[in-house]
This record gives C-alpha cells, structure tokens and sequence, in this order.
C-alpha cells in the first residue's frame, strides 16, 4: 500500500471532516496498511505499539463499516467488541470511537471494573453499536445476563500480550467461546511470543499480518538522556531538572506504588503540581488525575508502568525514568508516552549504581548508546563507574544539540530552555 492520504485509504467524508478537525494530516504506517484491509472485511494480525496510531487504524475503518450497513444492535448486544486490558486503555479507546464517530449516528459503552455497575448495565439496555471492555468486567456482566455476545460482527483484541502478562487469557478464551464463528477479527499485540501466536491462530482467519518495525518506531523520535545519580540524591535532582524544564508535561516513572506517592509528595513540597497514579488509587482519583493532567492543571503524573500503560496524552514533553525499569521492553513503553504520532520529545533516566546494568541491557536492546549528562550537581561517579569500567564516551556536550530528522511537530520550547539553564550553570561553575 503506497496510499499517502486518508481519501486515497478509501475513508467516507463524515470520518475525513473528523480527520480533518483533529488535525491528522497523514495517516500513520499502520493506519495506511491496516485500513484498507479491514474495510474489505479481512482478518488482521497487528504487531503494533500504542503510539503509533493504532486506534484510529481500526476504530475508522469499523466506523464505516458499520455506517455502510445501518442495523439496530439487540438489547444487551452490540456489533462490536473491543477488549482491551487497562480501565484507562478501555476509556481512551471509547473517546476514540466517539470522537471519529462525530458524523455517523452510532453509539458505544464502555466496561471495566472499579466502577459500579449501574450505570454499565444501564448503557446496555438497549444494545450498543461498540462495546470497548476489559475482560474481567465484562465476564461478570455476561454471566448476570446484562451482556449477550451473539450479535459481535466484529471483534477487537487490543495489547493482546499485555493480556497475557496481566493473567487474562483464561477469561479471554471464555469471551471468545461466547462469539459468533462468523465474524470479523483484528488482533493486536507489540510483541509475538509463542503464546500469543497461537492465540492468534485460533481466533483469526487467513489473516492479513502486519508489522510496524519490531521495537517502538517512536524511539528514535526520542531524545534519551541519562543521568547518575545516587538513590538518596533522586528527589533533589528530580526537582532541579522539572524546574530547568519547566516541567511542562511530564509522566515519571517508578517501580512501585510506594516510591511513586513518595515521589509526587516530594514535588509537591517543592511547589511543583505533581499527582500520583497507581493501581492502588480508585478509578474516580485516577481519572481526576489524568484530566486534571491532560489539561495542563497537573504539570507532572507520577507513575507506575501498569497505571501508565497505554495512556493516550498528546504533547508530553517529558519522560523521567525515576528508576530504571527490570525489562528493557518496559523502557521502550515508558518513553514512547512522549514522541507519539511523529512528535519529538525527552526521556532521562535516573541510573543510581545498582541499576548500572539494567541500563546496559537496555542500550542492547534498543540497539544504541544513550547519552549521559554529568554536569549537574548531584552527578555519581560511584554510580557511573558502577560496572567497574569507566565510561569509554565522552559525556555529552549539552551545548550542542543533536541534529535529528523525522518528527512532523516542533521540538518542545522546554528542552531550549533546559540547554539554556546548563549552559548558565556550566558558566557560573567555571567564574
Ligand atoms: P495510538 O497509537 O492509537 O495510541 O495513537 C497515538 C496518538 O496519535 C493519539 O493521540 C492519536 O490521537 C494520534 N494520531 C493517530 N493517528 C494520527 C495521525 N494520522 N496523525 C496525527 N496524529 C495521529
């Protein structure tokens, strides 16, 4: 498909004013492999990351589909089904379905649990056009009676391996049990380990495969930096490079719950807007949190990878890696929150000692070094040296910003400002 516009994808005019409106100029790889393909009816097996257009690669063409043959869903039915494995993912994708179908007369509900369920059974009582849920949720409404599967024509499976990390297949397996056999299926998933191949293998039919690059196409997008630093000196370094930045929109990343309220408690004392989003907070408090993030009200939202898994916030100009992550994967997720759909944007990584060689690993896995910044106050050689080599590099000249192609949005003002800041310090150090 050399297809380069979304009139040459074969798109209806209610979704292109959409299109229009929000400002997509271009589709995305996915978008231009994937579209035409699901509008002709066909399987697809998706090997994709959030981030690089993914939900419009499906949500428009389903969209129309639907619109092309107009039928009243069942009550407790729906034409589509779309599992996803985040509450946040779930409610994204809803917004998604209902931005895009601004045009078309169709409607959706949305499933997921920590919520009650009043109002999810209510939605449903007169059938929905697309139903978006998480598994958990929507077994337990199934089996109450309050959602009948047997009118799906079309059936999403999003972030499929997440699925599988977060222990769903089972409950996935009886979802699927439940379909129609005559339907459309669209499977989707950033990583094919085994077990996911032979998912995909029982739910699809001659599908059509697709691949948007292996690892995050946004990667390269991202500028990546890192800093070392000892783990008692985090916060205060963490404070002085969100003032440097001027913290605009940034998602930090920690490992656990804990350190994530530690982390915002701490910016917050130091007079910077900070929220923390975990697993443990309820979903009324994540999604004030988000939307107060979303608007700019909140500059920074402290998180955990699973709370932040798949949040779809446009312009994070920041990325901060608090504490390196145990899988080089989860790297590659947390820094494709900033840098989605073209945009360019900033990931640091604070390395204390003990995660010297989590940051190796993830140099190899994304292929590249990753340069680091030793002028700053809290600077650990200890840390650095951590491995017991020396860093064969030269540490990186901030004072010259890297030349960088790609990227159809303009480069965060911040990170201007920040090279600005070091630059004045590095003068002051040296009078
Ligand atoms: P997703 O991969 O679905 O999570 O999408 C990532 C982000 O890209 C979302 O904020 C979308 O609104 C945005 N997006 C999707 N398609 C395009 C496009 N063709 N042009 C610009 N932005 C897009």
């Amino acid at each position: 498909m050399n297809s380069s516009s979304f009139v040459d994808l074969g798109l209806i005019e209610p979704l292109l004013k959409v299109l229009v409106e929000q400002g997509y100029e271009t589709p995305t790889p996915i978008q231009i492999e994937t579209i035409p393909y699901i509008l002709k009816g066909r399987d697809i097996i998706g090997c994709a990351q959030t981030g690089t257009g993914k939900t419009a690669a499906f949500a428009l063409p389903i969209i129309q589909n639907l619109a092309a043959e107009r039928k009243f869903p069942k009550a407790w039915g729906a034409r589509v089904l779309v599992l996803t494995p985040t509450r946040e993912l779930a409610a994204q994708i809803g917004d998604s379905f209902k931005t895009y179908g601004r045009y078309v007369r169709q409607n959706q509900a949305v499933i997921f649990g920590g919520v009650g369920q009043v109002p999810q059974v209510r939605s449903m009582a007169h059938g929905v056009d697309v139903l978006i849920a998480t598994p958990g949720r929507l077994l337990d409404l199934i089996n109450q009676g309050y959602v009948k599967l047997n009118g799906i024509e079309i059936f999403v499976l999003d972030e499929a391996d997440r699925m599988l990390d977060m222990g769903f297949i089972r409950d996935i397996k009886k979802i699927i049990a439940k379909l129609p056999t005559k339907r459309q299926s669209l499977f989707f998933s950033a990583t094919m380990p085994k077990e996911i191949i032979s998912l995909s293998n029982s739910i699809l039919t001659n599908p059509y495969e697709i691949s948007v690059t292996p690892h995050s196409p946004t990667v390269d997008l991202v500028d990546q930096m890192v800093m070392f630093v000892n783990r008692d000196k985090k916060n205060d370094l963490l404070t002085k490079v969100l003032t440097d930045y001027g913290a605009e929109k940034t998602i930090v990343f920690t490992q656990t719950k804990h350190t994530a309220n530690k982390v915002a408690a701490k910016l917050c004392e130091a007079g910077i807007g900070a929220t923390a989003i975990h697993g443990n907070k309820s979903q009324g408090a994540r999604t004030a949190a988000l939307k107060d993030f979303k608007k700019g009200l909140t500059p920074v939202l402290v998180a955990t990878d699973i709370a932040a898994r798949g949040i779809d916030i446009d312009d994070i100009t920041h990325v901060i890696n608090f504490e390196i992550p145990d899988e080089p994967e989860s790297y590659v997720h947390r820094i494709g929150r900033t840098a989605r759909a073209g945009a360019s944007g900033i990931a640091i990584s604070f390395c204390e000692a003990a995660e010297r060689d989590r940051m190796r690993e993830i140099e190899k896995f994304i292929k590249r070094e990753i340069d680091f910044i030793d002028d700053h106050p809290f600077h650990s050689q200890d840390a650095q040296n951590a491995t017991g080599t020396k860093a064969k590099r030269p540490p990186r000249k901030i004072n010259k910003p890297k030349k960088r192609g790609g990227g159809t949005k303009q480069m965060p003002q911040n990170k201007m400002i920040h090279r600005k800041n070091m630059r004045r310090e590095n003068k002051n150090r040296r009078k």
